[in-house]
């Protein structure tokens, strides 16, 4: 691969891209300077060092960062990352995002970020709950369930955000569960929380569908990315009639056009076989000769965003849809489970193509909604059934959706300029 251009560096970092976003945005509404240049600039930006000294004896700095963006609409709010890509302009940006996605869900929190450049992988169960109790040492003074409420995020789950409330609570001295949201059932957690992104996805879609005409039953989807996200998202869409026919995680994929019909075995087959790429299972049999039967085949990753589809989701990480592979995406409608998958000049091409995008800040906000969910029961001591849940966050996601579509109706702009419209109109009426 050659090396890249300053210009494409430019274009496909995230922190510039989510600037534009809100230029483009503010100009539109004339949105007051001083919030403006409020958004531009985050709140405070912590760095912090993490010496980690492993089970082999052997001594790793990795670095932690913690971004609080903005807190009109109330405490900052969003995931802590594990990943090797993490940097400061990353986390910038999915913070300032974080601010825009709790507006259009209308969750009362402001938006933040973290994360940690460590590949989780390699490490022991124990050195990864060391680094963690570590971050949450350094970072203590500045988060709390009134502050600042960390969740999980590419790479990080219930297990950890269990590490962190204990952790949290031994340096205050009092068990404090909504300092984080993503728990663990039997610590704090709330029914529904884990499947909670990828069905306020299927929510926030079957709305547009609804919109534009389209019958759901029989639309094939792909899918790029198979965590939490993509699994849930695969097994909500099947069940309403959705055909899945393309599933891939960073390792490869597997296409089978005329449906992967059994998602949960696919994802057995993944646990066992650390990869998807000809994972095809039927009768709890997996091999790649059974797909071969069914007429399927392992594909690259980046090959399931230009499949013949009606839906193409990406679902992994930022910048996977670029000025490259937009002008091959056959599908007329993409929804955006990943932050920021889209590159700006991806966006334009595919607006030029007529493909209606279903932005990140309206398609993943189910994930928060029930982090809302989660702090409220928390702080009111309450426990609610998962069909409580489900039907609130389908309420949430429906009304956001609504709205979305009114503003681009009004403003005559993409789905994605009218989010970030709702989220500064709800943003100027708190800033008081
Ligand atoms: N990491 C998720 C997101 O990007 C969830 C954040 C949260 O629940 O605070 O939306």
């Amino acid at each position: 691969m050659g090396k890249k251009t300053t210009s494409e560096k430019t274009n496909n970092n995230p922190w510039e891209r989510a600037k534009n976003q809100l230029k483009i945005a503010a100009d539109k509404i004339s949105l007051n300077e001083m919030l403006y240049q409020q958004l531009l600039n985050p709140d405070r930006i912590i760095e912090v060092s993490l010496p980690l000294k492993t089970q082999k004896g052997e001594i790793k700095v990795f670095s932690g960062y913690r971004v609080q963006h903005n807190n009109i609409r109330g405490p900052y709010k969003g995931g802590l990352r594990f990943h090797p890509n993490v940097d400061m302009d990353e986390v910038k940006a999915l913070s300032f995002w974080m601010t825009m996605k709790n507006a259009v869900i209308d969750v009362p929190f402001g938006g933040g970020k973290g994360g940690i450049t460590v590949d989780p992988k390699p490490l022991t169960e124990k050195e990864l709950e060391s680094l963690t109790r570590l971050f949450v040492r350094k970072i203590a003074s500045v988060i709390g369930p009134n502050t600042d409420v960390p969740a999980p995020d590419v790479n990080t789950n219930p297990k950890i955000m269990g590490w962190i409330v204990d952790e949290y609570s031994k340096i205050v001295g009092k068990k404090t569960l909504a300092v984080v949201t993503g728990k663990p059932l039997d610590n704090g957690g709330s029914l529904g929380r884990t499947e909670a992104t990828g069905l306020g996805g299927v929510y926030s879609l079957l709305n547009t569908l609804k919109k534009l005409g389209k019958n759901p039953k029989g639309m094939t989807v792909a899918i790029q990315g198979f965590g939490n996200v993509g699994i849930f998202l695969a097994k909500f869409l099947q069940k309403e009639g959705f055909i899945i026919v393309a599933l891939s995680d960073s390792k490869g994929g597997l296409y089978i056009p005329n449906g992967i019909k059994d998602i949960d075995e696919v994802e057995k087959c993944k646990k066992e076989k650390g990869l998807l790429a000809g994972c095809y299972c039927i009768d709890s049999v997996c091999d790649l000769k059974n797909m071969k039967n069914l007429g399927g085949k392992s594909i690259d990753s980046e090959k399931v965003l230009t499949l013949p589809v009606d839906i193409v989701v990406p679902a992994a990480l930022e910048n996977s849809i670029t000025k490259e592979n937009a002008i091959d995406i056959k599908a007329k409608i993409i929804l955006e489970m990943a932050n920021g998958p889209t590159t700006s000049e991806a966006d334009e091409i595919l607006r030029k193509k007529n493909v209606t995008i279903i932005p990140d800040i309206l398609a993943n906000s189910g994930g928060v909604a029930v982090s809302y969910f989660e702090w409220y029961q928390n702080i009111h001591n309450e426990k609610w059934t998962k069909e409580e849940v489900f039907k609130k966050l389908k309420v949430k996601m429906e009304k956001s959706t609504e709205e979305v579509f009114k503003i681009s109706k009004k403003y005559k702009c993409s789905l994605r300029e009218a989010a970030y419209i709702l989220a500064l109109q709800r943003i100027t009426k708190e800033n008081k």
